[in-house]
């Protein structure tokens, strides 16, 4: 079977389980399956596939008709300016989840030798990203999950900034080590109650671990926010990301503990999505 066959086939499965991208999807896995890029598979319709290839393809086609993620089974995403190695260990990287990177840039413009911490780095994506843009920063990354540990780790060499990233297994509560310029975080922050509202593709695949904010959403960013006001030097800047309906909770749970709101943003869904804030 030539590559067009196969694609073709792919996406006709994918469609008849609704999932949306079902072309790109196929073209994707596609070029996964063969280890080249998506330009190649486009100018080589008429190739034809090993076999080996073929069967490989449609495994790939049968788990994302199930719902398994794109990302997970290309292991890899795009955040940012940079590719990431992930696995169904961390959350799948949002471009929400970029308006954090982009306000650090902004915010440190003139600013040298910062160091920051990272609470729950998952895949790494934050702080590597804010690395990569900033030579002379200095970050720290603390997970619960070593998983995710490991795989920052695998993301800070492949990007190299593993020289200027230190990595602790720590729940949030139990660290204590340093003070830091700047904190950024993403924590857990859905209700558990509604974990099962979520898209397929989320809830079936993606950690609940890095998910699962406790009852009413705020219970893992609490303890961010008091570590953080620990943590962080004073006039220090925190940049959190939060959940569609949790800026007013959130701002008064960050001025009790001696913050300064400076904006609450939203992101390209018109979501309130960061807040950054100044330790006083
Ligand atoms: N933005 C993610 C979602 O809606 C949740 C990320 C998180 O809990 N930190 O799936």
């Amino acid at each position: 079977m030539n590559i067009y066959l196969a694609i073709n086939q792919g996406a006709k499965i994918l469609k008849a389980k609704f999932i949306s991208n079902y072309l790109l999807d196929s073209e994707i896995l596609m070029a996964n399956t063969i280890k080249k890029d998506r330009k190649f598979i486009l100018s080589n319709l008429n190739l034809s596939l090993k076999k080996n290839d073929l069967d490989n393809f449609q495994k790939l086609i049968e788990k994302r008709s199930q719902g398994n993620p794109v990302a997970y089974l290309i292991n890899k995403k795009c955040f940012w300016n940079s590719e990431f190695f992930i696995t169904n260990d961390t959350l799948i990287p949002r471009p929400d989840t970029e308006l954090i990177v982009e306000n650090v840039i902004k915010l440190t413009k003139n600013k040298n030798n910062l160091s920051i911490l990272d609470i729950g780095i998952g895949s790494g994506c934050i702080i590597i990203s804010i690395l990569k843009e900033k030579k002379n920063f200095y970050g720290t990354g603390i997970d619960i999950s070593k998983k995710c540990l490991d795989i920052s780790e695998i993301n800070a060499f492949n990007l190299k900034v593993s020289s200027r990233l230190k990595l602790y297994k720590s729940s949030v509560d139990k660290f204590n080590l340093g003070k830091y310029d700047l904190i950024v975080s993403n924590p857990p922050y859905i209700k558990k109650h509604d974990l099962k509202y979520l898209e397929r593709d989320i809830i079936g695949f993606e950690p609940k671990l890095a998910l699962d904010g406790g009852l009413d959403g705020l219970s893992e960013i609490r303890k961010v926010i008091k570590k953080s006001s620990e943590l962080i030097k004073k006039n220090g800047k925190f940049i959190l990301e939060i959940g569609f309906d949790q800026k007013n909770k959130v701002i008064n749970l960050l001025k009790k503990e001696g913050f300064y709101i400076n904006s609450a943003q939203k992101d390209l869904g018109m979501n309130d999505r960061c807040i950054v804030c100044t330790k006083i």
